[in-house]
């Protein structure tokens, strides 16, 4: 599902296309993809330029003209795609057309577990689709990723995948971070010294620049607002490769059930807290 680097992927090959148009037409139907009511969302839409946007861990965030915003989530299968025509697609179900008749933006979704909001202002943006989201994951400080884990005593993989400590990171990069911090997901943040945390968010780095470079992974159905795939998936070391080698030491990646997602991880770079 679209993480950090894949939803940001998004961003950058849409807003090209799509800053500074006015929206003519909106195309949807009620239901729980649509807030908060498909009256409001196309009452709200229709007439407004796009003007800006902007990010928060995997929401995606249109600025539009008045203060107004269209907040985006994939949710496990979204796709944000700019075409010309209707694409030969089935689960299609949201379409906005532009003032100016060029391409429109179609919302896939298979399982429709993402949704798109309209927010009058900034604070119904932090009310509704932003509440309980911590700070991006992208580029944070040193010191503030310290802050939120430290003294955790929640496993790290669960910590990672808690987007009210840091926003953005799904079970991709949690894995694969790490993988490369040679941290056992199992390890409380609690158990860890500040070098061992500085080496996580080190690693959490690299591996969400290393990601954008090759526009996300994809792992599911993952494209960007031009419809084209990411390749980061080729470069995993760990997540959803049970039972092959590890690339750093030949030992056979490892699969676990925590907090109820599917862990990736190798027993000899990993290895498990005293
Ligand atoms: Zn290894």
């Amino acid at each position: 599902m679209p993480e950090l680097p894949e939803v940001e992927s998004v961003r950058r090959t849409l807003m090209p296309r799509i800053q500074g148009r006015r929206i003519a037409k909106v195309e949807a139907r009620e239901g729980k993809l649509i807030r908060p009511s498909l009256k409001v969302f196309r009452k709200g839409l229709t007439g407004r330029q796009v003007l800006g946007s902007e990010r928060r861990g995997k929401l995606l965030m249109l600025g539009l003209e008045g203060g107004a915003f269209l907040a985006v989530h994939l949710g496990m299968t979204g796709q944000l795609i700019m075409a010309a025509h209707r694409p030969q697609a089935d689960h299609l179900h949201v379409v906005i057309g532009f003032e100016d008749g060029g391409e429109s933006l179609f919302y896939r979704d298979v399982r429709r577990f993402g949704f798109l909001a309209f927010c009058p202002d900034r604070a119904a943006l932090l009310a509704g689709p932003l509440a309980n989201y911590g700070p991006d994951a992208l580029g944070m400080a040193d010191a503030l990723f310290v802050e939120r884990l430290a003294g955790r005593r929640t496993p790290l993989k669960s910590l990672l995948l808690d987007q009210r400590a840091l926003a953005g990171v799904g079970n991709i990069y949690a894995d694969e971070a790490l993988h490369r911090a040679g941290l056992s997901p199992c390890a409380r943040a609690a158990d860890l010294d500040r070098a061992d945390l500085l080496r996580l968010h080190e690693a959490l780095q690299e591996t969400l620049a290393e990601s954008l470079e090759r526009g996300g992974s994809s792992v599911r159905n993952f494209v960007d607002a031009e419809g084209r795939p990411g390749t980061f998936q080729e470069a995993h070391r760990v997540y959803r490769r049970t039972g092959q080698p590890c690339p750093a030491c030949g030992a056979t990646v490892e699969k676990i059930v925590l907090a109820g997602r599917s862990t990736h991880f190798c027993p000899r770079c990993q290895p498990a807290p005293r």
